[in-house]
């Protein structure tokens, strides 16, 4: 029987069907996707994945990977019938080597991101790839949604900061492609197949990444701005004065602050004044801070900023920064959120944020608008949380209507309906819709190739 072969394979301490130890694996951060399985299986080597995939192949059972289960749009959710293997990498978070001279390191799938960043820290080298939900997701998992967060500006998505790959394909067998080139012309780049594809190609089970020269020092600023258009501005700007020293900047609404405020008020906010907008910055200018601060005044000259705060330390630095990572918290705390993570070319930013609160506001008068996230990438999170006097269940009753306007903008202006979330099962439809035919027959045909049977992760993506 299948489940007695998959609990062999990976010993006592692999596997669980307990109900209370399954839960928080079977429903995803914001508690909009719920499943069941067959069992849970967490392998301890790369040869018991293949075993495991082998088995799963042979059975004709669906196997979903899972690692921290941050990802939201249920992409790594197993279906409702019970009958789909879940497959947590979490047992596999061994830092393999790191190797400072060479600026890389090999890690398993199942490390967690903030892991990754420390081993690479303890080496004298920094990894980049950051985001809020570093202390659980895992590079596994990064890789699989190809993961973006605050220092894309700078350095690229989770795609750029991989060397080699070794995977698990949909019959078992391992590919191990963790060769450490930086330069290599050899055929088709098969890695980037697997990195984004959330699953549904191949098991990640371990990358060599790529590292960078450590930072050590950066200065971090929040500036009040009064447009989202002088935010691209300023951006502009700074990137001509600072070059590629800017790593991150970030847009903060003042929605956003006001909800801090309300629920999370032992945060410091550093303006006791209200402004329509935020840019919160990160710089690695060494310890010339006078570089920045002057940057910072001409750009202000130029009536780019309306105000400016650069922090004094590194506290101050920590401080500025939780106020960014709590916007995802925060509205929670404000009822229903109806979120939209996309992506437009640069000089777009503006006129996609104004279209859609104008298209938003017009169905929905009431309805409050979060529009915030990594502008320097081109990316909003373009969030609405329900209006005040609204019950949820009506707000989401009306959600697929706000929806389409919002990606209909996003279309009009040649963006992406997806920015750095995935697709998983939240968003299939959408990328049905706004991906042309060719591309999605490219997919499929690729899908076909590699996973026949289709038994990885379906449902998902395609
Ligand atoms: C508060 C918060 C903030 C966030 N901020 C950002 C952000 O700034 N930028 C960003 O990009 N994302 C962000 N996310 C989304 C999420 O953290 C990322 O998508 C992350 O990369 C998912 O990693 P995970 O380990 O949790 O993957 P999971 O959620 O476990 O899985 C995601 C997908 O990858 C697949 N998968 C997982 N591991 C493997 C593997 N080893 N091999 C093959 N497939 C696998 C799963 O099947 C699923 O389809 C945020 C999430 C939260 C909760």
């Amino acid at each position: 029987m299948l489940v007695d072969e998959l609990k062999s394979i990976v010993g006592t301490s692999g596997w669980t069907s307990d109900p209370d130890e399954l839960l928080p694996h079977l429903t995803e951060w914001r508690d909009v996707f719920h499943g069941e399985t067959l069992l849970m299986v967490s392998p301890g080597s790369t040869e018991q994945v293949s075993a495991v995939i082998r088995a799963c192949a042979a059975g004709n059972t669906a196997v979903v990977p899972q690692g921290g289960n941050t990802g939201l749009c249920g992409g790594a959710i197993p279906d409702q019938t019970g009958q789909q293997v879940l497959l947590s990498l979490s047992r596999m978070n061994a830092i393999r080597c790191v190797s400072p001279n060479d600026f890389s390191m090999i890690v398993e799938a199942g490390c967690i991101l903030a892991d990754v960043q420390a081993a690479a820290r303890q080496a004298a080298r920094f990894f980049p790839l950051s985001l809020a939900a570093e202390g659980t997701c895992q590079i596994g998992g990064n890789l699989s949604t190809n993961a973006g967060g605050i220092n894309v500006l700078r350095y690229g998505n989770a795609r750029d900061q991989v060397l080699g790959l070794e995977v698990v394909l949909a019959d078992g067998t391992i590919w191990n492609g963790l060769r450490g080139l930086r330069k290599d012309t050899a055929g088709y780049d098969i890695k980037h197949l697997f990195i984004g594809s959330e699953g549904t190609l191949g098991v990640i089970t371990a990358a060599n990444l790529r590292l960078y020269p450590e930072v050590r020092e950066s200065q971090t600023a929040m500036i009040a701005v009064n447009s989202p258009q002088h935010a691209v501005d300023l951006l502009v700007e700074l990137r001509g004065s600072l070059a590629d020293q800017l790593q991150a900047f970030e847009l903060i609404p003042s929605r956003a602050i006001r909800y801090l405020r309300r629920h999370m008020s032992a945060l410091r906010m550093p303006f006791t004044d209200d402004y329509p907008w935020y840019v919160l910055l990160e710089s690695s200018l060494g310890d010339d801070a006078q570089t920045l601060e002057s940057a910072l005044a001409a750009a202000l000259e130029k009536r780019l900023g309306v105000d400016a705060v650069v922090a004094k330390n590194v506290s101050e630095q920590e401080g500025l920064w939780r106020i960014r990572h709590s916007i995802s918290e925060v509205q929670k705390f404000e009822g229903v959120s109806l979120k939209h993570d996309v992506s437009v070319p640069l000089g777009k930013i503006g006129a996609f944020i104004e279209a859609a609160e104008a298209a938003v506001l017009k169905l929905m008068p009431d309805a409050r608008i979060v529009a915030f996230g990594h502008i320097g990438d081109g990316n909003v999170h373009f969030n609405i949380s329900q209006p005040k006097s609204w019950e949820g269940d009506r707000f989401r009753e009306k959600a697929a209507s706000l929806s389409n306007v919002v990606y209909e903008i996003v279309s009009s202006l040649q963006g992406s309906i997806s920015a750095e979330h995935g697709i998983g099962q939240l968003k299939r439809e959408l990328l049905k819709q706004y991906r042309g035919e060719e591309e999605i027959a490219v997919m499929k045909s690729i899908k076909a190739a590699l996973d026949p049977g289709n038994i990885l992760n379906p449902g998902k993506v395609l």
